[in-house]
């Protein structure tokens, strides 16, 4: 192997996402995307854009789109940095806020991403183990060196942070970025965006990979004080102005704009998330309460990594960790009410083999 390939492998550590098997009759409940279609008029919008002016450049501030989110969060297009998808927007968020001199801090059992990302970069970094119940313990994030990050709810437990503790957070670190990932909170409690005005040190990230259903696009932005996001600004224009194609740009906005559809689609997968809560449990899991589009479940006798290899040769596809102390935990997205039958049918098949 050449010595240039050993540089960079000690210094990354690269994030494995889940598989993306594209294969028919799968039951693909293993990397939280919406089992539902986006918006139709998102779709009309990327059409249309298509047969318009794809051979001219997207905008490189996106106004539009940043007004429209601003909108929605009842914010100004200054607090607002959108990019490709919020695994680039956390990834810019890392070379702006964290510094290769001061250690961060973030969960121990988190999004697998932040650890990469400290390790590409050369942040230091320290792993705030869980409560025993899964919990954040907010007072070990206090007074951090380089600053916080942490998913809320957390990724893979999908455990939600009320807001009063997300605030003590803020608050104990004073001098320092606390970055708030919000991938999943459409489907939680109320969102830390609502706090911009009131600190500057906060960010919030947000995507439409997931109560949007609009994964295959790649869109993620961040929310903040001016001062952060004309930061951010300065990182993705130092890479390419133009991160975002222009079908992503039409396509995000038109979802936005249709909240029936977004309303709909959000309160039909927390409906369902609350059957396969009550489902699992009288099949013997432990399930995490959860407030994400994927649900966090332990099963009482059966290994979690013999369940997910029973339940992928029977064409479900869930996620598995083989990493302490989740390794007895299954992530399992939560898909439409007919996906969710197909899989509790798979599951008592492969259950009624051992017990
Ligand atoms: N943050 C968390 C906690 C996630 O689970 C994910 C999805 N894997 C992301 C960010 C990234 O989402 P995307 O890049 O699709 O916006």
């Amino acid at each position: 192997m050449s010595k240039y390939w050993s540089k960079m492998a000690k210094r990354t550590d690269p994030y494995v996402p889940g598989e993306q098997i594209d294969q028919k009759g799968i039951i693909k409940l293993n990397t939280n995307e919406n089992p539902y279609p986006p918006s139709p008029h998102a779709v009309d919008a990327i059409r249309l854009e298509m047969d318009r002016k794809l051979q001219q450049y997207p905008s490189p501030t996106m106004d539009s789109l940043r007004d429209t989110i601003a909108g929605y969060h009842q914010l100004r297009k200054e607090n607002v940095f959108v990019g490709n998808g919020s695994d680039e927007v956390l990834g810019f968020s890392f070379m702006a806020f964290f510094d290769q001199d001061k250690r961060i801090r973030f969960p121990a059992v988190t999004y697998s991403f932040y650890p990469a990302y400290a390790k590409l970069f050369g942040i230091p970094y320290e792993e705030i183990p869980l409560a025993r119940d899964f919990s954040l313990p907010i007072e070990a994030f206090f007074q951090s060196d380089g600053g916080v990050i942490f998913p809320n709810p957390n990724a893979p437990t999908s455990v939600y942070l009320e807001l009063e503790y997300v605030i003590e957070v803020i608050e104990n670190n004073p001098d320092q970025v606390v970055i708030i990932d919000e991938a999943y909170i459409d489907f939680a409690g109320a969102s830390a965006a609502t706090l911009i005005d009131a600190y500057d040190n906060l960010l919030v990230v947000q995507t439409m990979s997931k109560s949007r259903s609009l994964a295959g696009m790649r869109i993620g932005f961040a929310l903040g004080n001016s001062d952060l996001i004309k930061g951010l600004t300065r990182v993705k224009n130092s890479f390419n102005s133009y991160t975002m194609d222009r079908l992503a740009i039409a396509g995000a906005e038109a979802a936005i704009n249709d909240h029936t559809y977004f309303l709909q689609t959000t309160k039909k997968i927390i409906q369902t998330r609350e059957q396969v809560i009550s489902r699992l449990k009288e099949n013997g899991f432990t399930v995490l309460p959860s407030q994400a589009n994927f649900v966090f479940a332990s099963h009482y006798k059966l290994k979690a990594n013999w369940l997910y290899e029973r339940l992928k040769e029977n064409h479900v596809l869930v996620r598995y960790f083989d990493k302490n102390p989740i390794k007895n935990y299954l992530r399992i997205t939560i898909g439409t009410d007919e996906d969710m039958d197909t899989f509790f049918k798979r599951l008592n098949t492969v259950i009624a083999e051992q017990t």
